[in-house]
């Protein structure tokens, strides 16, 4: 009788961890842009599956990726680029959904699989290839100063330990400067937006970053300018999940037509003839 009972138990416990086990395995697995959906081998398959692809993009970055306080529509160059790539991979450019992200959250949303892709004004890096996968390059920048007219900060030498520096965290731009104008003081803001009102406040003497990211808030402001030769080169790639081949071929695939077709030039006049030289 007692052996019995304790079989019983025995076999109750056993049956548990098993079913645990199992719950376990399902939820850490297909972890996607939609989050519980299931199937789906890779995440283009997934993208196709649900018939969306969804990018990461930036909502602040004048040019790139801004949202439109009348509109509420998301607008820029990274933005449309993504829309004529969900056009080459799914058929219709609105099969397509924005996410907000900073040039400091993009990477953990990615890997966590909130997104499918990044498209927002990302640097190549090695680093950064060490965590994502990275298409062709789609856009050259290189980073720059902003400064209110008539500044002292006429270029990188300029900057000193009186002089306060305001970057984005998770940027190149911050590391950059830290190590070109290490006697300057640096700000870090969470983004662009928060940055330029800083600048705007006084809480610094310049704003660095990509020069096409400056231009954007330049062109929105005529009390400020561009100053200085662009000190790095910023390559922008866009990123997938490690190991992500099909997409990453996917998407290298659609910039190839858009570039062949004269497309990506169209994008590309639209947003910055007159503005980047
Ligand atoms: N392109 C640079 C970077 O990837 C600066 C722009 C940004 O912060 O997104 O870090």
């Amino acid at each position: 009788m007692f052996k019995t009972k304790r079989f019983l138990l025995l076999t109750v416990m056993a049956l548990m961890s098993v079913m645990i086990l199992a719950a376990c395995g399902s939820g850490s697995d297909n972890k996607n842009a939609s989050s519980g959906e299931k199937g789906g081998d890779n995440v283009l398959e997934r993208i196709k599956e649900r018939d969306k692809i969804v990018f990461g993009v930036k909502y602040d970055t004048s040019l790139f990726g801004l949202k439109n306080p009348t509109t509420g529509e998301v607008e820029g160059f990274d933005i449309d680029v993504a829309k004529a790539l969900a056009k080459e991979i799914l058929g219709d450019e609105t099969k397509i959904e924005f996410k907000e992200v900073t040039s400091k959250t993009r990477i953990p949303l990615l890997n966590k699989g909130d997104i499918d892709a990044i498209i927002a004004t990302m640097t190549v890096t090695e680093e950064r290839k060490k965590e994502v996968d990275f298409t062709d390059i789609y856009f050259n920048a290189g980073q720059s100063l902003l400064v209110k007219k008539g500044s002292p900060v006429q270029g990188l030498d300029d900057l000193n330990k009186d002089t306060t520096v305001l970057a984005v965290k998770g940027s190149t731009s911050t590391d950059n400067i830290r190590s070109l104008a290490p006697d300057a003081p640096v700000l870090e803001f969470e983004n662009y937006a928060e940055a330029f009102t800083a600048l705007k406040a006084g809480k610094g003497e310049a704003l660095t970053t990509d020069d096409s990211i400056l231009a954007g808030m330049a062109a929105s402001d005529s009390n400020y300018e561009l100053v200085g030769e662009k000190f790095t080169e910023e390559p922008y790639g866009i990123a997938v999940k490690k190991g992500e081949k099909e997409l990453l071929d996917a998407l290298n695939n659609g910039l190839e037509t858009l570039k062949s077709s004269g497309e990506f030039d169209e994008i590309y006049n639209s947003w910055f003839e007159g503005i980047l030289k």
